[in-house]
């Protein structure tokens, strides 16, 4: 006799535009047999022990003719990264009680339908588990890659990064510290200006919702312009930061926020520095770099285990906390890497 339990989901309501709301999201409880049904020969079924909540989530509540990501199906579960441990495995690879992590639903038990993309997680690594959804998961190669593949560092150069507290921005700074460059961070609040000067290492940052002129802020504290610029913000940041860019400079354009919730994009009116400044400003998309995670293992892991690297995680508890966490990164609310805690192994 097949277990069946009772299943809370978050569902997606349907496709929006404008500011989401915690409305578009549904909870719901159904149904779920513990067992990988017969005909899935590549499945497992898990139990989500971690959501990651992620901005690129906010792109797939919208239909538009330019969308990168698959967006969600009304009326289904929300799905993105997460955690979890096998019930039950009709794949070789994968046995009950393993740990995995990949692209999962927001529910407490996940039928995956195909394994290919999910990561077995090595519990040898010794890190808690939920890094692998940041610092050693999607974040942490987004970093990765953003900053050694895209930006070409150089020690010495003068590196900014925005959005520098959150998930991928606080690593970034991490890195450029480690490449002996000289950076600086913009994020929302005093207490991540704070954080990111005493906790992350960075060499200065400033609140920009407290710069009435961006420009003048970024002369401020690059007096020497600036060779890499970190965008994960797009905008009126990206607007100023074009002109205080050295010459052979680059962008490693990894996301733009600030626009995700607008029905009309902000214009950028100085794109003519990118030819006077002979300015590379490339965009990446992590999911192309997939390869390169036992790179940043490499890197990253030691670091951990040597105390050399920090890292500020946001935890919300429960699966009916997920709507507001997800939203949250849309204000700010979120300090650090925003995760959702279902339960524990
Ligand atoms: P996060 O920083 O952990 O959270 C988002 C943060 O963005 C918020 O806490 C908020 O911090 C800031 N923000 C929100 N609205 C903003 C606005 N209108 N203007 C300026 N800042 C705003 O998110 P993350 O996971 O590290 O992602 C950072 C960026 O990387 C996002 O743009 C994301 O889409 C992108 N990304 C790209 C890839 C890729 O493959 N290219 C992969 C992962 C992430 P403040 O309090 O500082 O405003």
């Amino acid at each position: 006799m097949v277990e069946e339990v009772s299943n809370k989901q978050v569902i997606f309501k349907g496709y929006i535009n404008g500011y989401p709301k915690e409305s578009d999201m549904i909870l719901k409880t159904s149904t779920i047999k513990l067992k990988v049904p017969e005909g899935c020969s590549d499945a497992v079924l898990v139990k989500n022990l971690y959501l990651s909540c992620d901005p690129y989530m906010r792109s797939r509540m919208t239909k538009t003719d330019h969308n990168y990501v698959p967006i969600f199906t009304p009326a289904q579960p929300m799905s993105g990264e997460g955690v979890g441990k096998v019930v039950d495995s009709s794949h070789p690879d994968f046995r009950k009680g393993d740990l995995v992590a990949g692209i999962t639903e927001w529910e407490e038990y996940s039928l995956i339908k195909s394994t290919a993309f999910i990561r077995k997680i090595d519990e040898q690594a010794g890190v808690p588990l939920s890094y692998h959804l940041g610092i050693l998961g999607m974040p942490g190669l987004t970093a990765y890659v953003g900053f050694y593949e895209i930006s070409s560092p150089k020690e010495g150069e003068t590196v900014f990064v925005s959005a520098a507290s959150g998930a991928v921005g606080q690593l970034v700074g991490q890195f450029a510290k480690l490449s002996g460059c000289y950076v600086v961070g913009s994020a929302g609040t005093k207490h991540k200006v704070d954080l990111l000067k005493t906790k992350f290492g960075f060499d200065d940052a400033f609140n920009y919702k407290e710069e009435a002129d961006l420009d003048a802020a970024l002369k401020r504290h690059f007096r020497g312009g600036i060779d890499i610029y970190f965008d994960n913000v797009g905008g009126k940041m990206l607007d100023a930061v074009l002109p205080n860019m050295n010459f052979n400079g680059r962008i490693a354009t990894c996301g733009m926020i600030s626009q995700y919730n607008l029905t009309e994009a902000e214009g950028v009116t100085n794109l003519f520095y990118i030819m006077a400044k002979q300015i590379r400003m490339q965009g990446f998309l992590c999911y192309y770099y997939r390869h390169l995670y036992p790179k940043l293992f490499d890197l990253v892991v030691p670091l951990l285990k040597q105390g050399n690297i920090a890292y500020v995680e946001d935890v919300a508890q429960g699966l009916e906390t997920a709507p507001a966490a997800l939203l949250g990164l849309f204000s700010g609310r979120n300090v650090g890497k925003q995760l959702v805690r279902l339960a524990s192994v």
